[in-house]
C-alpha cells in the first residue's frame, strides 16, 4: 500500500522513518535494500546536507580507511558526530566500526583492531547469540576481513563474542557489529534497527532508544 502521500506522517507503530546509509564507499547498497525489506527506504547520504532529519544512520563496510578520506573530502565528519550527539541511532558494521570507533569520529568509547581475525580467517560465517538485537535464536554473523573491538569504555556493554574478543558492542544509541548482516539473508538485525530509529524519533527523547540490556552489565 502506498504510504500517505502529501499527508504528514502518524506517530508510532508503522510511521515511516528516515534512515540514511553512508554512501562514500563500501556495501551501502545492500543495506539500503534490507532496509527496504524492513518497510522503511533508506537514503543514501553523500553531504552534509543528507544528514538533516535523519531518524538514524548506518555506516557500512568497506575499506575505513578509503570511507575516512572520503568523510574528510566531503566535510561530513562534523554533522555524524552532531547526529550522534542528538542521540540519533548509529549502527557501524565492520569498516562502519571501525570508522565509528576512531579518534576522529569517537562515536562510541572502544578501540578496535582492524583485520584483526587474520589471513586464514579472513571470511568466515559463525553463529552468534545476540539476544538484546534479534531475540533468543542465534544469529548467523558473516565475517569479512573483519576487526575485533580490543578495548571497551566505561558504559559500552558488549553483545556478543567470537574467540573471547568483541564483535558486538552498544554504548547509549550508537552499536557496532564487527560483521555484515546486509550480507545475511537473515534481516532481524536491519528489523530491529528500523525500530530502534522509530521509537527514538518518536518524541520521548529521555527514554533510551535501544531494549534494555538482560541486566548482565
Ligand atoms: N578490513 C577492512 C578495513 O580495515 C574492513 C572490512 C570490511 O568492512 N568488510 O577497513
Amino acid at each position: 500500500m502506498p504510504v500517505g502521500a502529501g499527508s504528514a506522517p502518524e506517530p508510532g507503530p508503522g510511521r515511516p522513518v528516515r534512515i540514511g546509509v553512508l554512501a562514500v564507499q563500501g556495501g551501502f547498497a545492500a543495506h539500503l535494500k534490507h532496509l527496504g525489506s524492513a518497510g522503511s527506504p533508506g537514503i543514501e547520504v553523500r553531504t552534509p546536507g543528507d544528514l538533516e532529519g535523519l531518524d538514524g544512520l548506518i555506516l557500512p563496510g568497506g575499506e575505513s580507511t578509503t570511507i575516512g578520506m572520503g568523510l574528510e573530502r566531503d566535510s561530513l565528519c562534523e554533522g555524524l558526530i552532531d547526529l550522534t550527539g542528538r542521540g540519533v541511532p548509529v549502527l557501524g558494521t565492520c569498516a562502519g566500526m571501525i570508522l565509528a570507533g576512531s579518534k576522529r569520529l569517537d562515536l562510541i568509547d572502544i578501540d578496535v583492531r582492524r583485520n584483526a581475525f587474520g589471513r586464514q580467517l579472513a571470511s568466515f560465517e559463525t553463529e552468534l547469540a545476540i539476544p538484546q538485537l534479534v531475540g533468543p535464536e542465534p544469529y548467523r554473523a558473516i565475517f569479512i576481513r573483519a576487526p575485533w573491538i580490543e578495548r571497551v569504555g566505561e558504559g559500552v556493554e558488549v553483545l556478543a563474542e567470537v574467540d573471547g574478543h568483541p564483535v558486538a558492542a552498544r554504548s547509549g544509541s550508537v552499536t557496532v557489529l564487527s560483521f555484515h548482516p546486509e550480507l545475511s539473508t537473515d534481516d532481524r538485525i536491519h528489523h530491529w534497527f528500523v525500530e530502534a530509529c522509530r521509537e527514538a524519533s518518536s518524541g520521548d527523547a529521555n527514554r533510551s532508544p535501544m531494549p534494555d540490556s538482560t541486566g548482565q552489565g
